[in-house]
């Protein structure tokens, strides 16, 4: 059996002592990709802050490549635990190169920035572009190549269609796929879109208003799509909803 990279128990987790995600339970194996669902606000970006440390955990544990995630805010443990979180912002700095944005990646040391050019051969060609100029597609095929430049054993990306144009998003998602099948690395993907992420994920969580409502195999979601509308969209069907 894998390894569980992740491991959240009866977590809850929020904002001044308010907890904004309750009770939930959710695991992720190494190699596996698993899409973390939701609407709006259901405190999907919330559980990723507290996986990375970020946001205070309130009650629960979380358990990541084996080691506790501290109950008090402490973000600089979680990189050097072998884990990468790609941010909804992407967390790229606009002023530098696309290079000088990937050497980032080994802070204080050299970075072969090749295997971030291998799964993104575009990045080969704007090395030396200045990272605010890229198209969304570009900025999100950077922000994952520096993730994944520190070889994480646990890669978080958080809502890596925000922007762009569903087009883009299944051209990158099978990268996402193909990287945790190289690498073993264990993905948690958090994502509005449904059906492109359930369409490479192993299996999938879907919360909303906080409250986990739906768990189980990508397959299983895909078979039981009238519950994942009912649950997740309040009764729109994921066919109407627009991806194009
Ligand atoms: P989205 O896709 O919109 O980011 P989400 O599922 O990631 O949705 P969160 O961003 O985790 O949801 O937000 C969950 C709840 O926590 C929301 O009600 C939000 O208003 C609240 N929240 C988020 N950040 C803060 C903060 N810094 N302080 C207080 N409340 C916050």
């Amino acid at each position: 059996m894998s390894e569980r990279v992740l491991d959240i128990k009866g977590l809850h987790a929020g904002y001044d002592g308010v907890a904004v995600v309750r009770d939930l339970d959710l695991y992720v194996e190494g190699g596996e990709v698993v899409a973390f669902l939701g609407p709006n606000g259901a405190g999907k970006t919330t559980t990723l802050m507290a996986v990375s440390g970020m946001v205070q955990i309130l009650d629960g544990s979380i358990t990541v490549l084996g080691r506790a995630v501290p109950k008090l805010r402490q973000a600089h443990l979680l990189a050097r635990w072998g884990v990468s979180h790609v941010p909804e912002n992407r967390g790229i700095l606009f002023q530098l190169s696309v290079e000088e944005n990937l050497q980032l990646a080994n802070r204080g040391g050299r970075t072969d920035v090749t295997p971030a050019i291998d799964y993104f051969p575009a990045l080969g060609d704007l090395l030396k572009r200045q990272a605010g100029l890229l198209s969304g597609g570009e900025q999100q095929m950077l922000a994952i190549g520096r993730a994944i430049l520190c070889k994480p054993k646990f890669l978080m990306i958080d809502e890596m269609s925000l922007g762009l144009a569903p087009v883009i998003y299944e051209e990158l998602m099978p990268i996402v796929r193909r990287i945790a099948d190289d690498t073993g690395a264990g993905v948690l993907l958090v994502e509005q879109h449904a059906d492109l992420a359930l369409a490479q994920s192993d299996r999938a969580y879907v919360l909303n208003h906080g409250d986990l409502v739906m768990q189980g195999t990508a397959e299983e979601l895909i078979r039981d799509r009238h519950l994942l509308d009912a649950t997740y969209l309040g009764g729109e069907t994921l066919e109407e909803e627009p991806l194009r």
